[in-house]
């Protein structure tokens, strides 16, 4: 049982809401269970979400630019690059697309976020058709019986290595092309 005033103070001193659930010591979806029972949920995470702050560099330019990529002209693009480059660019924001999960780790600072191809084609770079999800979204979608096929034939090995952000959702675009 939490309480709303327990939650508020948490909340006043939390970047994200993940980081919310974590100073109240309870899980992510307890802490939003009881957050929106009072209505409080969502007062953290509505600003920008923090954790990218590289400078920032022309993506659009050199081998591979990154709009050209958007524009579908490379669709053996690796996706973790792609991921990678999408963030550092600010074209999408570095949270789930269903949940706006978007805290970053601790540890390395890398935002624990998966790059899905919306019609299930990883070779469809499209603007589009890309969205990032959470490690929960991203499996809940790919194991969808009425979504699409189960193309995601890596998905053992990320369970695996769950921890590591640098993750090829597709073994066919695994390859580092730059
Ligand atoms: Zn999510």
């Amino acid at each position: 049982m939490l309480l709303q005033s327990e939650i508020m103070a948490a909340q006043s001193i939390s970047k994200t809401e993940a980081e919310v659930a974590r100073k109240l010591g309870v899980s992510f979806m307890t802490y939003r269970k009881y957050a929106k029972m009072y209505g409080v949920y969502g007062r953290v995470s509505n600003g920008p979400c923090k954790g990218v702050s590289k400078p920032i560099k022309n993506e659009d330019a050199g081998k591979y630019p990154l709009n050209q990529i958007l524009e579908g002209k490379f669709p053996n693009y690796s996706t973790n690059r792609l991921k990678v480059r999408l963030i550092r660019s600010k074209r999408i924001e570095p949270k789930c697309a269903k949940c706006g999960f978007c805290e970053s780790r601790l540890s390395d600072n890398a935002i624990p976020l998966l790059l899905n191809y919306i019609d299930g084609n990883t070779k469809n770079k499209k603007f589009e058709n890309l969205e990032l999800l959470c490690y929960n979204h991203f499996f809940l979608n790919v194991n969808n019986p009425f979504g699409r096929r189960k193309t995601f034939i890596a998905s053992e090995d990320i369970v695996q290595r769950d921890s590591d952000v640098q993750i090829e959702v597709s073994p066919e675009t695994g390859n580092e092309t730059i």
